[in-house]
């Protein structure tokens, strides 16, 4: 691992962990298109092949007084899955009473062809999915999957489904003001309440945070 990569980051007084620059979509909205950094941290990994010790290392230099660590960077975190059960068990045996958040794009279900919810029961403490937007065809053109699937959208409502079965509070979200998009987020939300999730705009803000 190239020693300078940031694999975990701090913004706004919480950690996030970054274990990979793999997507399953190339959204026309990603803020990795715009820029390298997020706060200053080069979010782009020099190598993919990492450790979860590689990532629990840099967690215990950075880690103080945070209370809430997210899996999410310049990429799809579920990529990585056996990394991110790892650093989770970590983080629950060594940090108790932290929070622990996974920011998806809730297509590891279908890329995995199993439910992988369960896995995660008892590691992640909530799940943020991106819901993106009501309709398929604008989710492709939102999201740009790079796997050919007839529904990506139904695949990440039916993760967010089982999200919420697994009762791990579970949030549907949606990314309103990019460009001219015109998303219908009333319909989004109802997608988000039909399923039991609860639902979140995120205002596109032109440095992404
Ligand atoms: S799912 Fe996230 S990381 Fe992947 S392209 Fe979209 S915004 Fe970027």
């Amino acid at each position: 691992m190239a020693d300078e990569d940031n694999l975990v980051y701090l913004l706004d007084n919480k950690i996030y962990i970054n274990l990979t620059n793999q997507c399953t979509n190339k959204c026309t909205f990603c803020i990795r298109t715009l820029k390298d950094d997020v706060c200053g941290a080069n979010l782009w990994l020099k190598n993919e092949n990492i450790s979860a010790q590689d990532v629990i290392n840099k967690l215990k230099k950075l880690k103080k007084d945070e209370n809430e660590i997210i899996f999410c960077g310049y990429g799809e975190p579920t990529l990585k899955l056996e990394i991110l059960k790892e650093v989770a068990k970590f983080i629950k045996t060594h940090y108790q009473g932290v929070k622990i958040r996974l920011n998806t794009n809730g297509h590891a279900n279908f890329i995995y062809n199993r439910n992988i919810i369960p896995e995660l029961v008892g590691l992640i403490d909530e799940i943020s999915v991106s819901l993106n937007a009501p309709t398929e065809e604008l989710y492709k053109e939102l999201a740009q999957p790079t796997f050919v699937c007839d529904n990506v959208l139904e695949q990440v409502k039916d993760f967010l489904k089982k999200s919420v079965e697994a009762n791990i509070p579970t949030v549907a979200s949606v990314v309103s003001g990019y460009k001219d998009y015109d998303i219908d987020l009333k319909a989004c939300e109802k997608i988000a309440q039909d399923l039991g999730a609860t639902f979140k705009v995120r205002e596109w803000l032109n440095n992404g945070y």
